[in-house]
């Protein structure tokens, strides 16, 4: 292989621009020439390629979002899509692609892997909800993120004897949740994975923890739980101060919990993972995920990775819940 592309895909994360470097570097010292693919599979398909030199990834390792932007495609989807997309990496000699992004993304790299054209999976987003790995580039900075805003929710909130919901991300899954419900002390914690109810999880957990003299109260909700038609989180901020008298309010955190600076974390998964890519495709092997197994870097055959599952930490949700 003497020539390759990289793209990242999906909703960006902070870690995708270390990731970029590390696969830019690896690629170079290999002697293989890069061709960076702006705003993933949408530019694949119109021709939105740039060489990419060790100069030009030098000053973008402690940056978040991803610089080679990011997309979602439902053309790509088709076959004619992809066909145009083949036919653009073949004009270049693109032998084989790193694409960074979450299972959408690898969808797409298992069918363009399919129709000949090499790919390799690395899992950036912030919701670690890829089944295959432990670990999603990203996830780390994010629960920073949201325990720092958490502070400063609790220092009103414990001035003003308050409960304060507050949604974080994570799509249909509980990780950033839960993770940062721990770091956080919540009161309680509400995860699409584990069923809840409003008087045991949220009015009982209140109640027990005003009886030991607490008087403030952070409960942390996952997206899955309480966006898109769902009940809000100030809708149980309402029922909440209806049903026991404290002033509750609520705060959906949103976008900042995407971008920020990656945390040391972040970068030294992404700078291994980036680089384990480089290397399989060098070695003439594509159609592969690359993943974090109990601190390890690994990899699995997308097929399989797409199959597997992941269920969410009882241990941890009992520090919370329990
Ligand atoms: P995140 O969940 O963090 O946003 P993601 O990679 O799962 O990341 P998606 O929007 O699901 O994000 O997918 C990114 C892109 O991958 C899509 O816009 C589409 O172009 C491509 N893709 C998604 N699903 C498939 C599929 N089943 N087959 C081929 N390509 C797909």
């Amino acid at each position: 292989m003497k020539t390759i592309g990289i793209l990242t895909s999906g909703g960006d994360s902070p870690g995708m621009n270390p990731a970029v470097r590390a696969a830019v570097l690896a690629a170079h010292s290999a002697g293989l020439t890069v061709f960076g693919v702006n705003r993933g599979y949408a530019g694949m398909m119109e021709n939105d390629f740039a060489e990419l030199s060790p100069a030009y990834v030098a000053d973008i390792v402690n940056r978040g979002g991803t610089v080679l932007y990011s997309a979602r495609s439902k053309e790509f989807c088709t076959e004619d899509g992809m066909t145009k997309a083949i036919a653009n990496c073949r004009s270049r000699g693109i032998e084989g692609v790193v694409v960074i992004g979450g299972d959408g993304s690898f969808r797409g790299a298992r069918d363009l892997s399919e129709r000949g054209l090499p790919c390799v999976g690395v899992p950036g987003t912030i919701d670690n909800d890829i089944a295959c790995t432990d670990y999603t580039i990203g996830y780390d900075t994010c629960l920073n993120t949201i325990a720092d805003m958490v502070d400063r929710i609790r220092d009103t909130s414990y001035s003003h004897d308050r409960v304060m919901f507050v949604e974080v991300m994570g799509r249909g899954a509980g990780w950033l949740a839960l993770t940062s419900a721990v770091a956080s002390g919540a009161t309680a914690v509400l995860l699409p994975e584990i069923e809840w109810d409003f008087d045991r999880d949220v009015l009982a957990a209140i109640r027990r923890e005003q009886a030991q003299g607490k008087r403030y109260f952070i409960i942390i909700a996952a997206e899955g739980c309480t966006a898109d038609g769902k009940e809000s989180v100030d809708e149980l901020a309402k029922r909440t101060q209806a049903a026991t008298g404290l002033e509750s309010r609520s705060v959906v955190l949103g976008h900042v919990q995407r971008g920020g600076i990656p945390t040391v974390r972040d970068r030294v998964i992404a700078a291994q993972m980036g680089t384990r890519a480089v290397q399989l495709l060098q070695d003439g092997i594509g159609n592969r995920v690359v993943a974090l197994k109990a601190e390890a870097v690994v990899d699995y055959d997308i097929f399989q990775a797409l199959k597997m599952s992941k269920s969410i930490d009882t241990k941890l949700y009992a520090l919370v819940n329990g």
